[in-house]
């Protein structure tokens, strides 16, 4: 059998914040690894998934849990320990702490009561997906995960209607369908990335604009995995009259599955910045058709 590392140097009294990964696990830094060996202690998300990671390095270190439901009890206990002289280390499941992940409240405090924070960075999902994308980089806002309400992820999609910051969401396999509906609704054909399953065997990214995404995830159904989606920020979109022509076919066609001609028509004038009269008149046409 492999035996437990030893070789490891001691680590100064502080919260190291080490990023793991997000599906590979060659993507752990060197860093990484001789961090989580060298703590004092590991506090983590869900210490059987900690534990499968630390034994694929061959690591043995006291794991505690640190999650949303237990956070209030167990931020004394970890800034006592380091206040003490020690050195913990925070992970989450995969990918960077704090990152959709718990780890804020933990960090704001141990900055309260002046204790050092280190970083050990590494994968995260967001920018992962974002290096993929082929999408504009220079300015970019990541959402989190959208609420699971219809209604609300509509509103809280509208809330970016004139961000021209590329926007990035996390999503749960189950729900992409729903939520790229919603965003074509509120965000028209802007182009936009599906990204599944990053730094593992079935990686995908797949591209196009948001009505043919979430027409083809509709046909499809859910894919496996884990997913990230991107779409291209606000812009003044420069169409020629055939392109606005069909951009206006395409937007309506899903608004109308969603509000009445009236609206749907108000809706997509506004959008496209079409006059609400043309975009009425061909929105009676679809329908009749
Ligand atoms: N803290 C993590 C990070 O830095 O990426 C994110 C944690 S969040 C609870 C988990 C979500 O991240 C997943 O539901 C998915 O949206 C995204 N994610 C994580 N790993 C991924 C992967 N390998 N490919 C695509 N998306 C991933």
């Amino acid at each position: 059998m492999a035996e437990i590392r030893s070789d490891i140097k001691k680590l100064s009294p502080g919260l190291y914040i080490v990023a793991t990964p997000i599906g590979n696990l060659g993507d752990i830094s060197k860093r990484g690894i001789e961090t989580l060996a060298a703590a004092d202690m590991i506090a983590c998300e869900d210490t059987r998934v900690t534990a499968k990671l630390m034994a694929a390095f061959l690591l043995k270190k006291p794991l505690v849990p640190y999650h949303e439901h237990n956070g209030e009890q167990q931020r004394p206990k970890i800034l006592a320990k380091i206040e003490s002289g020690g050195s913990v280390a925070l992970v989450s499941d995969a990918g960077t702490p704090l990152i959709s992940d718990p780890g804020y409240k933990l960090v704001q405090e141990a900055h309260q009561n002046g204790i050092k924070v280190i970083t050990v960075p590494g994968p995260s999902a967001v920018i992962a997906a974002l290096s993929l994308a082929g999408l504009p980089t220079n300015r970019f806002l990541f959402l989190g995960f959208p609420p699971n309400k219809k209604k609300a992820r509509q509103d809280w999609f509208s809330a970016q209607a004139e961000t021209d910051a590329t926007l990035i969401y996390y999503e749960n396999n189950k729900r992409l369908g729903a939520s790229l509906a919603d965003a074509a609704v509120i965000f028209g054909p802007r182009n936009a990335a599906v990204c599944r399953e990053l730094t593992k065997k079935f990686e995908e990214v797949v591209k196009d604009d948001l009505i043919a995404l979430a027409d083809h995830y509709k046909n499809e159904g859910a894919p496996k995995g884990e997913i990230v989606v991107i779409i291209e920020g606000s812009k003044k979109r420069d169409t020629d009259d055939d392109t606005q022509d069909q951009d206006m076919d395409r937007t309506l066609a899903l608004a109308l599955q969603h509000m009445s001609v009236k609206s749907a028509a108000a809706f997509v004038s506004e959008l496209l910045d079409i006059k609400r009269k043309q975009v009425y008149s061909r929105a009676l046409e679809l329908t009749k058709e």
